[in-house]
């Protein structure tokens, strides 16, 4: 099966019915990368995964168009709890999170750095490099976890740059890549809603970041306005950040073989899927 590797894009897919069903739902779409969730996003422990499981996933994922995959995490992990229950639970649960993505091939894991909870941005950072050292440790090596930039809502971490470079330079021995998210980047007062905007935002997180750790992006619009700081996906070009931010991002010779994930509303039959993949494939040029 040939692959296209460059400009993989595709949407987060559903694997209801079992891990390996996604990618006949990605297909139908027209997806050459897709994000799954490995277990019900709601839950803290999912079900095992089993050889024939894992075999079958394997299976279908060589059979298939889809070139690269990634897997997002459970929402209710937070690595910044201030709850010595949670925080355990939270740490125990994202270790078992990458050795699910391990056993599946899937070799990037999708995460959100936390909350603080009004301890303060420091301390909540500072307890999720502490987090990371620990789940380093006894975890497959095989899984690089990309750390999600947010909308900074409530206490939420991650919504400046500043913060993933906290963690990634915390966690020397960390296995990182970021997953950018257009919505969330907007929404925590970066304009990319322009070439010049985009080019500048750019600029600033290579100079905190890095480029080069961009391993996946969240192609979203945004429903709310520049730094209103509220995470509402919108479809593409239809939201603040519209079609020139996005025709910067396609035509960035920089991304064009990082993966591009949509997580919109997808409509009945994911027709807005279909509709955000082709608009996506015509600003690429
Ligand atoms: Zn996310
Ligand atoms: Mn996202
Ligand atoms: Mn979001």
């Amino acid at each position: 099966m040939t692959k296209e590797f460059n400009q993989p894009i595709g949407a987060h897919m559903s694997i209801s019915g079992g891990l390996y069903r996604a990618f006949e739902r990605g297909e139908a779409v027209g997806c050459t990368a897709m994000q799954i969730f490995t277990k019900n996003a709601s839950q803290w422990r999912g079900k095992p995964i089993s050889d024939e499981d894992a075999r079958l996933f394997r299976e279908a994922w060589e059979q298939s168009v889809i070139g690269p995959v990634i897997a997002h995490d459970t929402y209710l992990i937070n690595l910044a709890a201030t709850d010595d229950e949670k925080w355990a639970k939270s740490k125990a649960a994202f270790a078992d999170e990458i050795e699910r993505c391990s056993k599946l091939g899937i070799p990037g894991l999708v995460m959100h750095p936390g909350s603080h909870l009004e301890a303060g941005e420091e301390t909540g950072l500072a307890k999720v490099c502490t987090a990371f050292k620990e789940i380093f440790a006894e975890t497959p090596d095989d899984v690089t976890v990309l750390i999600e930039n947010t909308a900074g809502q409530g206490t939420n971490l991650g919504w400046r740059f500043e913060h993933l470079a906290a963690i990634i330079e915390g966690v020397p021995e960390g296995r990182f890549g970021v997953c950018f998210d257009t919505c969330h980047a907007f929404a925590a007062g970066y304009d990319i809603s322009t070439m010049e905007g985009f080019a500048k935002v750019m600029a600033e997180f290579d100079r905190l970041v890095g480029v080069e750790m961009i391993k996946a992006f969240h192609v979203n619009d945004a429903k709310k306005p520049l730094a209103s700081r509220v995470d509402r996906h919108d479809q593409i070009g239809e939201g603040m950040i519209g079609r020139e931010g996005f025709r910067a991002l396609m035509q960035d010779a920089r991304f064009h073989d990082v993966p591009k994930i949509l997580e919109t509303p997808k409509g009945e039959d994911d027709i807005w899927d279909k509709k955000n993949l082709a608009l996506l494939r015509e600003l690429a040029g």
